[in-house]
């Protein structure tokens, strides 16, 4: 207990009046001193731990802020993603960086020739019936081809013509006659020369959009589907029928191989009692056929033994239809390089 405070607590101290003046005097000066301090200190303290706990309030509110504005989670990634968080604004003063767009995988200049050249939309794969034959005729048309169209009227049945481009008058009404009468028309090719189209994607597709234009222009229908000279993988095209195959399917085509051949496409085809046997050899392992006939002059034998494939068919209980975009195709195995 200090001295100070004993006195101003006890301000009667039996002393001398002189001396407890000079000592009431001291004392008191010491007091207002001390007073005055702890005034001070009583003020300052308190004034500090105010001020203090107010900084770090205004700091934490200031984080709880920064918080709010910023999204949980990792930061977003790249520049063209919508703005994230809840709304505060952000970005107002802080200069947008434009980041450059991805380009993903490079598209092939080849995607951008003939943008006519594409399929209607359809569906795909979604015919796939049992017991159908599918006659097909090949690189017509030609003085053979109203002769089969008169057989397949008086059987009734529907086929399709993989056309070539011949472009007369006459080769004109023949391709027509196939679409009036009901039957498919699809494209071949207008060269037919193999190392030609198959020299490039490029050259595939120049031929291909001139047949195509060809029957568009003709017949008013422009074709849905497609068969591959020589058939999608052959000795002439191993180098690109990927990218054509891909290409043509990225475009809408369908294209159809064949899984039974006549064994008319021989430069002197057999008769035509052969050609309905091939056509008819092991019928019934396959419940989808594709049949492979030509229609070109020189096939006469085709023509004659038509009546006796189209009657083999029948009587083994399958239909023959048309093809359509929509029937699942018969196409060569695709390997794996
Ligand atoms: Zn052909």
């Amino acid at each position: 207990m200090s001295e100070e405070l004993s006195v101003e607590r006890s301000p009667i101290v039996k002393k001398s009046p002189s001396r407890l003046k000079k000592t009431r005097y001291r004392l008191t000066k010491q007091g207002k001193i001390a007073a005055t301090i702890l005034l001070v200190l009583a003020v300052l303290i308190p004034t500090s731990l105010a001020v203090g706990l107010g900084s770090s309030l205004e700091q934490a509110k200031a984080e709880l802020d920064q918080l709010r504005q910023s999204p949980p989670g990792p930061p977003a990634q790249g520049g063209d993603s919508a703005p994230q968080g809840s709304g505060a604004p952000q970005g107002d003063s802080t200069p947008q960086v434009e980041k450059p767009e991805d380009p993903g995988p490079e598209v092939p200049a080849y995607q951008a020739l003939h943008p006519e050249l594409y399929a209607a939309p359809h569906e795909w794969n979604t015919v796939e019936k049992s017991k159908v034959c599918y006659l097909t005729f090949d690189d017509g048309p030609s003085a053979r081809t109203p002769e089969i169209l008169r057989i397949l009227e008086n059987y009734g049945v529907k086929a399709t013509f993989f056309v070539v481009g011949k472009d007369t008058g006459q080769a004109r009404q023949w391709m027509r006659d196939i679409v009036d009468a009901g039957h498919t028309l699809g494209v071949h090719s207008y060269t037919h020369d193999y190392r030609t189209i198959y020299d490039s994607v490029e050259a595939y597709l120049d031929d291909f959009a001139r047949e195509y234009a060809l029957i568009e222009e003709v017949t008013g229908v422009p074709p849905q589907i497609f068969r591959f000279p020589g058939g999608s993988i052959n000795a002439y095209n191993g180098h690109i029928y990927q990218e054509i195959v891909a290409e043509m399917t990225r475009r809408g085509f369908v294209y159809f191989d064949w899984n039974r051949q006549s064994g008319d496409a021989v430069r002197n085809p057999p008769a035509a009692a052969t050609l309905a046997r091939n056509a008819l050899d092991k019928l019934g392992t396959s419940s989808r056929v594709i049949l492979l006939m030509h229609d070109s002059k020189g096939h006469y034998n085709t023509v004659s033994a038509l009546p006796a494939i189209i009657e083999g068919y029948q009587n083994a209980g399958y239909t023959l239809e048309a093809l359509t975009p929509e029937v699942r195709p018969i196409v060569y195995a695709y390997p794996n390089p």
